[in-house]
């Protein structure tokens, strides 16, 4: 299901995020090169759910 991989910066595409506290439940990330703050993306990932 939930692979426990971090997401990437949407904006500089950088690997190292962190955790920056939760937003309604959210977990929000905070990327360490640009400081762009973004909550959980899992729309463009690879392998999401697939109706069948
Ligand atoms: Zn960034």
């Amino acid at each position: 299901m939930n692979l426990l991989k971090k997401p990437v910066c949407p904006r500089c595409g950088y690997v190292r995020v962190v955790k920056s506290g939760h937003v309604r439940g959210h977990q929000r990330w905070l990327c360490r090169r640009c400081g762009y703050q973004f909550p959980r993306t899992n729309g463009p990932v690879a392998g999401g759910k697939r109706r069948r």
